[in-house]
């Protein structure tokens, strides 16, 4: 393997940029030599060279977690945690720029959003510092007079992270944050279609002073390098975001190995509308929920379920709303929509846009492939004249498209929401509070916003019911998903107990 102590530099030869994984705390080639190019999908042209790693590499990234957790972090005290926690928030604040551009380059999302999330993602290392110098256990009162019963909460080991395409370095967060704090080490394996902020983050760890093998991150074309990683058995737990279909492989393999799994899949998010809600903010919501990232976040807020008395008023003003999105170079300022991230992805939504139109369902904007702009844009799309049964309605298409359906009463705007086999998150719009409160608990969603879409904050937990995943992550809870809870009974007599009597 070629070493080197930076994980990225511009290659004179290509004229493409050019990354290292990071194992062991060194910045490393893939044994084999081999590297994949990283698409821009916007430029429609490859922009980055990424080491092509294997499970050689998995397996020595696993090794120096291993050494690391036994020698280094697993062994750290909270307050060095929370030490480093906060300088790597430090960190990262002073490189959003360049890891907002990365995201940028790799998946074609705004530099407008990824900007936000880049200067945003500093909170999640700050706020988890809070909690690294203060896992304390419990003293347990004893039902029995000679015992000190006490807990301690310790890190659960290794972990296996693994992330998606759309938002990589923020959905790493929301598991790496935690898993620091806790004191577990970690194997990174990016998606092979945006590696690159990834990697540069590894730059950032390393400045940052962690000890060597703490974080590790491992890139590969195949998607054998996320399966052998995810059965691996020198992991102690498996933390994934992807989609569902993965999600179950995932699992599996966690539950083969006797592993903690975490699990944030994909979402069907349904935004319900009742006939006294502000229709310009319910509007303006609904842009937010399924045209903002092009669609491509889990959460998208992707089945409008609107009153029947306010389908048509609330359709043409999303429609003209739609119609507007600028689209165009995602790292212009006034850009409002960008690409869809990968050839692959582009193709599954107009594969989505044909089904809908072949079962039936009426465009009320878009429906089509946009050629004005290059690259792999899909026009803002709203399909009306949909069912509960449409592919549409049921599965999630990862693209700026709506599926809107009428309901005539509350019973069955919730029996239609709650109509899927996903349950990631959701929304309703309207101004009667009691109504708000009273749908918000029967929607089968992790998240549900009340006249408002897509937040998140690191002190909130983040998860879905269903086929939308297993455990939450962000909050304080997150924490019982990196620790295991140890109890010690000490005997305090000193006398010699009957060896044949429970307890
Ligand atoms: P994906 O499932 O195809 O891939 C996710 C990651 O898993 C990638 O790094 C991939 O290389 C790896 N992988 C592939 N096969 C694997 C295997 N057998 N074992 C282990 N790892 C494997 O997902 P994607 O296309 O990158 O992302 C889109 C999906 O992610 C959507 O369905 C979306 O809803 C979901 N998502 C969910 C959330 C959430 O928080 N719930 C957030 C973002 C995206």
């Amino acid at each position: 393997m070629t070493t080197s102590t930076a994980a990225s530099r511009p290659s004179t030869e290509t004229g493409l940029e050019q990354f290292k994984m990071y194992i062991g705390g060194q910045f490393v080639d893939a044994q084999s030599g081999r590297t994949f190019d990283s698409e821009n999908p916007y430029l429609g042209r490859p922009w980055a060279q990424v080491p092509d790693g294997s499970t050689t590499e998995v397996d020595a990234a696993v090794d120096s977690a291993r050494a690391a957790f036994v020698g280094g972090w697993g062994t750290a005290t909270g307050f060095e945690r929370a030490r480093l926690l906060r300088k790597l928030g430090d960190l990262i604040a002073v490189n959003a720029e360049r890891l907002a551009r990365l995201e940028v380059q790799d998946n074609g999302k705004l530099y407008r959003e990824m900007i936000g999330q880049m200067q945003y993602l500093p909170q999640w290392y700050y706020y988890y510092a809070g909690l690294a110098d203060k896992l304390e256990g419990r003293a347990i009162p004893s039902d029995r007079p000679n015992y000190l019963v006490y807990t301690r909460r310790e890190p659960v080991g290794v972990v296996a992270a693994i992330t998606p395409w759309n938002s990589p370095l923020l959905l790493l967060t929301f598991k790496l944050a935690v898993g620091l704090a806790a004191g577990c080490t970690f194997v990174i394996k990016p998606s092979e279609h945006s590696p690159a902020s990834t990697l540069a983050l590894a730059e950032i760890i390393d400045q940052a002073g962690f000890p060597p093998g703490t974080v590790n991150v491992v890139t590969g074309l195949s998607r054998a390098v996320g399966e052998h990683l995810a059965s691996h058995p020198g992991v102690d737990k498996v933390a994934f975001t992807g989609s569902t279909e993965t999600g179950r492989a995932v699992a599996r393999a966690a539950v083969g190995n006797l592993n903690k799994v975490t699990l944030e899949l994909g979402g069907k998010s349904p935004q319900i509308v009742f006939p006294d809600a502000d229709l310009a903010a319910a509007a303006n919501g609904l842009v937010a929920g399924v045209f903002a990232a092009t669609g491509q976040t889990c959460m998208a807020g992707s089945r409008l379920i609107v009153h029947e008395s306010v389908h048509d008023e609330l359709i043409d003003l999303v429609a003209e709303r739609a119609r507007a999105i600028k689209l165009g170079d995602p790292n212009d300022a006034d850009t409002e929509m960008g690409p869809v991230a990968n050839r692959p992805q582009y193709e599954k939504v107009l594969g989505y846009l044909q089904k809908a139109k072949d079962e039936g369902a009426t465009v009320a904007s878009g429906g089509i492939a946009s050629a004005e702009h290059g690259g792999l844009f899909i026009e803002p799309t709203i399909f009306t004249d949909v069912t509960p049964e449409s592919t549409v309605v049921k599965e999630e298409v990862f693209g700026p498209v709506l599926a809107a359906y009428k309901f005539s009463s509350e019973e069955e705007a919730l029996a239609l929401a709650n109509d899927s086999q996903f349950g990631l998150a959701g929304a309703v719009w309207t101004k009667d509070v009691h109504r708000a409160h009273r749908v918000a608990a029967k929607l089968r969603a992790g998240s549900v916003w009340i006249n408002a879409y897509r937040v998140v904050a690191p002190n909130v937990p983040f998860g879905g019911f269903g086929d939308s995943g297993l455990g939450r992550e962000n909050g304080i809870d997150a924490i019982n998903e990196y620790t295991e809870n140890k109890s010690i009974w000490v005997e305090l007599s000193g006398e010699t107990r009957d060896p044949f009597k429970l307890g």
